[in-house]
């Protein structure tokens, strides 16, 4: 079996390692495979980009490695972190990791937050949770990332509540809270969707600073290819829970290889062009619970041909440190782009 992993690179020593992560879900109306055989590896101060539409498994991915998923979901495979196996973690466990040993950052700041709240007492219970250190060292502690994070007046706005905070603002508190502990992976799921373009971008010039200060390796999980290319090393393309092509960031963006990689880069809107519409992908992305027979993006494909709606591509080495599950033979420039 080929895999993602075979793609590690050999200076650097294995921080994360997924092999065959399957998450499923009970419904009512049947079984719905939301990850269907994930592998991939991460390295300290490494990103990967985990790129895909609503429905392709990115966050359900995310949500497994923490220990976060519904009750109605089951895990199966492997998620080896520092040589220590994440799934099926008992809760008790898993909560000692959090924070400590891997962090996340989620979509809505201004929902992440507890309204109720002390900004500085939010952050300070972290600290007091996982690092044996008192109240006032906390305080001193907090107070110090949020000047990391580049939160002004940071010894005032410990003691603000979360709404006197801008969507920016409680992004980056988001960020201090999940680097407070020095956590060897960060998640990010979707970090800088709620927010405006200009704060897109501090927020992701921030993450990118932090990352190499604190040598943190990185999962973004993302639908904006402009993020991917800003912060990530290298990229999955989930698509309906499987892998469609994985590669190096620049190979993806300068040769996509596989056509639904192709459809996104096509649909992400340019300055340079005189047409007044946007380019999309036709179609939806499939329901899970229905998938199509064979490649499960045939019926959005325009390459699609009689074998992709009888058989499902497995995936292939193509190019150097290149994967992709497609049948279409690579020939130079056919995505078009
Ligand atoms: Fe398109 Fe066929 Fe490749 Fe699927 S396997 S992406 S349908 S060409």
């Amino acid at each position: 079996m080929i895999t993602t992993a075979d793609h590690s690179s050999s200076t650097s020593s294995v921080l994360l390692k997924v092999t065959d992560l399957r998450v499923t879900f009970s419904t009512t109306d049947g079984n719905v495979t939301a990850v269907d055989n994930l592998n991939f590896d991460l390295s300290s101060g490494e990103t990967l980009g985990i790129v895909g539409e609503s429905g392709a498994g990115k966050s359900q991915t995310a949500f497994a490695l923490m220990g976060l998923l519904a009750s109605n979901a089951q895990v199966a495979g492997s998620a080896q972190f520092n040589g220590r196996e994440l799934l099926n973690l008992p809760e008790k466990k898993l909560n000692r990791m959090r924070a400590k040993d891997i962090a996340m950052i989620f979509q809505d700041p201004m929902n992440s937050l507890n309204p109720y709240m002390r900004v500085g007492k939010q952050l300070t219970e972290v600290l007091r949770l996982h690092k044996k250190i008192s109240h006032s060292e906390a305080i001193e502690e907090s107070i110090r990332m949020l000047d990391a994070v580049k939160v002004s007046e940071a010894r005032k706005r410990m003691r603000m509540y979360p709404h006197e905070f801008s969507g920016g603002m409680c992004q980056r508190v988001m960020i201090a809270m999940a680097l407070l502990c020095n956590p060897k992976l960060l998640i990010a799921d979707e970090p800088t969707t709620a927010l405006d373009v200009t704060v897109q971008a501090q927020i992701i010039a921030l993450l990118n600073d932090l990352k190499h200060e604190f040598n943190t390796a990185m999962i973004m999980i993302t639908h904006d290819l402009g993020v991917v290319a800003a912060t990530c090393d290298k990229v999955l393309v989930m698509y309906a829970g499987r892998i469609m092509e994985y590669g190096q960031t620049r190979d993806i963006f300068y040769r996509p290889g596989h056509p639904y990689s192709i459809g996104l880069l096509n649909a992400v809107p340019r300055l340079n062009t005189k047409s007044d519409s946007l380019i999309t992908i036709p179609g939806d992305p499939p329901n899970l619970l229905h998938l199509p027979k064979g490649c499960p993006f045939q019926p959005r494909c325009q390459y699609a041909m009689e074998r992709c709606s009888t058989t499902i591509p497995s995936l292939e080495h193509f190019g150097s440190g290149r994967l992709r599950a497609c049948f279409k033979p690579v020939e130079g420039k056919y995505c078009g782009r």
